[in-house]
């Protein structure tokens, strides 16, 4: 039994204005994230795989209105919300994900659905949610996906005119705010006391095994069809228990372009960097090349932990077996 069994989360990363954030905001923040943790530690406590652990993670996190995945997703530009997921076994390396999905509860246990039970990876919009239809899987109205601060942040980026990662809203509503000589408050078009952030979870389970997992609504204001790096593995999931597992958040199409994640798992392979030195590559040194902002977390076969960003924040933690959930926002 591997005694360094280990999960990690992330819920985002993007423009955290510290001053935007009031303190019972950050203590929700802290408490969800603490409790996505301990909940992935009891599944790999019990002996549970890697899969079972990041699977129970993200499907907490797409519940929690926190963060943008699930309920609690950004608006696409037609005001609708659109749902992208992917998980990936770094035991076997089957992966499943489902894409553009409008109605599926969770989609993260839909991209379960597609690795345990289809010949297939990747499921796209109406094919996707037909498939999870058929794996009885619960479907709501899109409006269940609806939250007050996301709409007001959709508005925001529509007067913009361009799409935008989650956590940027933020900033935006306080440059809004200081233009007018106004503090930003809770009333402003993004409500400071909640931000959001695409998530995801890797983990080591008590055998040895990796496994990640990752789901998002995507950016806000974002054209419908529009798919971005969270579907996709390689780009925002990636999971070889020969090397390790990663969840990425950021803007997507960079991600998408770098093929961020597997490019962790290629540098420690090719390069024989270490998670971190391979980790450190991609999120400081790789995407800034092309202006990709965001971050990850990761997870190699020994237990080592990374979780870089380089934006101003990023939504993260990680607790070991035995040990207290570890949880963070900024630098
Ligand atoms: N990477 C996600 C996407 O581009 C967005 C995010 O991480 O917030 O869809």
């Amino acid at each position: 039994m591997n005694s360094n069994a280990v999960i990690a989360i992330h819920g985002g990363a993007g423009t955290i204005l510290r001053a935007s954030m009031s303190a019972s905001a950050e203590a929700d923040y802290h408490a969800a994230l603490n409790a996505v943790l301990s909940a992935g530690q009891r599944v790999l406590a019990d002996g549970g795989s890697a899969l079972d652990a990041v699977s129970e993670a993200v499907r907490l996190l797409e519940d929690c209105p926190l963060f943008n995945a699930g309920h609690g997703a950004v608006y696409t530009a037609a005001g609708t919300h659109e749902l992208d997921a992917a998980i990936m076994d770094g035991r076997t390396l089957d992966a499943g994900a489902i894409c553009c999905v409008k109605r599926v509860r969770n989609p993260i246990l839909a991209a379960r659905r597609v690795l345990e039970h289809s010949d297939h990876v990747l499921f796209t919009g109406d094919g996707a949610e037909a498939f999870a239809a058929a794996q009885g899987l619960e479907f709501v109205d899109n409006s269940y996906f609806d939250t007050d601060a996301r709409y007001r942040q959709w508005q925001l980026a529509r007067e913009q005119q361009r799409p935008m990662l989650d956590h940027d809203g933020a900033s935006l509503a306080a440059a809004a705010a200081a233009q007018r000589n106004a503090e930003p408050t809770p009333h402003e078009p993004i409500d400071p006391n909640r931000k959001f952030g695409t998530v995801g979870a890797v983990a080591l389970d008590r055998h040895g095994h990796l496994a990640a997992a990752t789901s998002t609504g995507g950016v806000t204001n974002k054209q419908v069809g529009r798919v971005g790096d969270t579907p996709l593995i390689g780009a925002g999931c990636y999971a070889d228990d020969a090397t390790c597992a990663v969840s990425t958040t950021g803007s997507g199409e960079m991600f998408i372009r770098m093929v961020a994640a597997y490019d962790v798992a290629a540098q420690m392979t090719y390069r024989q960097l270490s998670l971190e030195d391979a980790a450190h590559d991609v999120v400081m040194n790789r995407l800034p090349k092309i202006d990709g902002r965001g971050g990850l977390v990761a997870v190699d076969a020994q237990g080592n932990v990374t979780l870089p960003f380089n934006t101003e924040g990023m939504y993260r933690g990680f607790a070991r077996l035995g040990g207290a959930p570890v949880t963070s926002i900024y630098r």
